[in-house]
């Protein structure tokens, strides 16, 4: 789609890639914020580092970032930890296809390349979950080469300095972007240039409000002369996300020192969630009684008969393209469980056990919305 109102200007009205990379690093030489990862150039750590902070924000990933390098502090360590361990220090920070796909990168490291992270870009990218942003940001910040890497907030900056009025995430629009990014790099100092423009997006060229006052690289910004700051990136249209009925199963019983624990199973490593642990539950069809498909869920997965009594608690929860609205009820198993369909395996949960699993998020909010 594009602008009708301010066209996309020719490549010799891009502006001048020098006074905008002069600015930006001496910029970012007094207004970087001092963070973990920012006071290391190990590859691992950076990995690490780049992983977690796909899809979420700085302050969340400080402390999951100082735990995991604690319980893992070489990819080593990585490599030889089972993904349960794995799943249980990412607990909370969500997308959990990051961990699963860093945990199984970390064994090839180990495997085919000596334990250290590959310095080309190919092999990079043929590790599990490293595409090209990654990749760019490793060879960049950590091997010191002259890589782009655009991640969300360096390509809203690109979009905005360039006034680019079409779809930065078509084909074309990355293409545009990878371009004038390039043109921009300094030799030599791509790693820094690149955490330098990524802060820039982070902290003063946000989404909503671009602090145009108090940018560094304002005079030279071709969205803020026109006035489109706030019309960058061209917003694509919001799908409609549709809302998944569930039902979950609270099944307890108390073990031979009393004390209550709760059947939770674990999901199939492949697909959403894989390799998580939650309560039993089952997808209710439209027309379906909640208690007749979880009863049914129980009876094919987990091969056990199932009295469902009363609802607990619902909770509702967003995921990236749909949402579940989720209701728990009480249940009495008739029998043992014998794990099968999207889990591999089963397990009854003391309370004190609950930072040592992988919980889902759906599954912490209803434990914690019983227990209150
Ligand atoms: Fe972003 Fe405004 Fe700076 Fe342009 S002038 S890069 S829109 S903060």
């Amino acid at each position: 789609m594009c602008d009708q109102t301010t066209p996309r200007p020719p490549v010799d009205e891009l502006p001048d890639a020098a006074p905008i990379t002069k600015s930006l690093l001496a910029w970012y030489a007094h207004a970087r914020r001092d963070l973990p990862w920012r006071r290391t150039r190990d590859p691992y750590r950076v990995w690490v580092s780049e992983v977690m902070l796909q899809q979420t924000q700085v302050p969340t990933v400080v402390g999951y970032y100082e735990r995991f390098l604690v319980a893992f502090p070489t990819v080593e360590d990585l490599a030889q930890a089972s993904l349960d361990t794995v799943l249980a220090l990412w607990q909370g920070l969500g997308y959990y296809a990051r961990a699963r796909n860093l945990h199984a990168a970390a064994r090839i490291v180990v495997r085919e390349h000596g334990g250290r992270l590959p310095r080309y870009k190919e092999a990079l990218l043929a590790l599990p979950g490293v595409g090209p942003y990654i990749a760019g940001a490793l060879l960049s910040i950590a091997f010191g080469l002259d890589e782009v890497a655009i991640d969300s907030n360096i390509a809203r900056v690109l979009t905005r300095l360039h006034d680019y009025a079409e779809d930065p995430t078509s084909t074309a629009g990355k293409r545009a972007l990878h371009a004038f990014a390039e043109r921009l790099l300094p030799p030599g100092r791509a790693g820094e240039f690149n955490v330098a423009i990524m802060e820039l997006g982070a902290t003063v060229c946000v989404a909503r409000r671009p602090r145009c006052g108090s940018c560094p690289v304002e005079p030279h910004c071709l969205a803020r002369r026109r006035g489109t700051e706030t019309q960058r990136p061209l917003r694509r249209p919001r799908r409609d996300v549709p809302t998944r009925e569930m039902a979950a199963a609270l099944c307890v019983r108390r073990d031979a020192v009393g004390r209550r624990r709760t059947l939770i199973v674990r999901r199939r490593p492949e697909g959403l969630l894989g390799g998580m642990w939650e309560l039993p539950s089952a997808e209710v069809p439209p027309g379906t009684a909640p208690e007749d498909a979880l009863r049914l869920a129980l009876a094919s997965d987990l091969g056990v008969r199932a009295r469902v009594g009363g609802l607990l608690t619902v909770v509702e929860h967003g995921y990236s393209h749909f949402r579940v609205r989720v209701g728990c009820y009480g249940c009495e198993l008739d029998g043992a469980v014998n794990p099968g369909g999207p889990w591999d395996t089963s397990h009854w949960l003391a309370p004190e056990e609950e930072a040592a699993y992988g919980l889902t998020r759906v599954t912490t909010r209803i434990l914690e919305a019983i227990a209150s």
